[in-house]
């Protein structure tokens, strides 16, 4: 093959076809969202993420590709903030549903998801269990940040940051990380500090019954002082390993 590219939409399908002649068999994909992402993040924050990371992730496995993000999500506790855009939940299960089914009718037996946006979490969970029940012969693995809590203490000790700081959403993590993939979309000027306070389940549940903005004016949970590329290239080294043992241990099941 004379392209150059796990990109699976940027070949024809004879090509497609002779690669999973030879093998190629592991299909990975992101879902992302387009929703806001603090006062200096582009609304394609989680988008980005996605596709970058599906990206690595289908060039450490062996003879996978990468099929198109899904570039929105369930945002529906987002949509105070202008811009922000979400599908239904019935939406976004039905598009996990007919991508997987979609590469299986074609012979792919791996297929992995990576989620970088909590809200799609349980939709795809949801819909993987179920494609488990109906292609028994198909391994399909979806990583959001299944053991990476260790890893994220262990870098706020190192960065003198809290929790709360590091944050769960558009926070000193993930302002650092868009900062490394698209430094140009990021305003610098009004990295800013969000709600850094405690997090449980009652929260999280306010959050989901009344919006983001009711916990956050500016909607941020975390604190984007300090963020920066550096940071980023930090974060995404020391995750990376993790994330890539998850699945490699869990496509091999
Ligand atoms: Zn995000």
């Amino acid at each position: 093959m004379k392209k150059n590219t796990i990109r699976l939409d940027e070949y024809t399908w004879e090509e497609i076809r002779s690669l999973i002649e030879n093998g190629h068999k592991t299909v990975v994909f992101g879902i992302g969202a387009t929703e806001q992402h603090g006062p200096s993040l582009p609304l394609m924050a989680d988008a980005l993420q996605a596709d970058e990371t599906a990206n690595i992730i289908a060039h450490e496995l062996p003879k996978a590709l990468q099929a198109p993000t899904i570039r929105v999500g369930y945002s529906k506790y987002h949509m105070h903030f202008p811009g922000s855009m979400t599908l239904r939940v019935s939406t976004l299960q039905a598009l996990i549903e007919d991508y997987i089914d979609s590469f299986v009718h074609h012979g792919f037996n791996k297929i992995v998801i990576f989620v970088s946006h909590g809200g799609n979490v349980p939709s795809t969970q949801k819909v993987v269990a179920e494609k488990h029940q109906q292609y028994p012969n198909v391994r399909i693995v979806y990583y959001y940040d299944q053991d990476a809590m260790p890893v994220i203490g262990k870098l706020a000790m190192e960065f003198q940051l809290t929790p709360g700081q590091i944050g769960t959403h558009a926070g000193h993590m993930e302002a650092s990380m868009v900062q490394y993939y698209a430094e140009d979309l990021v305003d610098k000027d009004r990295l800013v500090e969000g709600y850094t306070g405690e997090w449980n389940e009652e929260m999280h549940h306010k959050m989901h019954e009344n919006g983001m903005h009711t916990i956050s004016k500016n909607g941020i949970l975390g604190d984007q002082r300090g963020s920066s590329k550096e940071m980023g290239q930090k974060y995404i080294d020391a995750l990376k390993p993790v994330m890539m043992n998850y699945i490699k241990k869990n496509l091999e099941e």
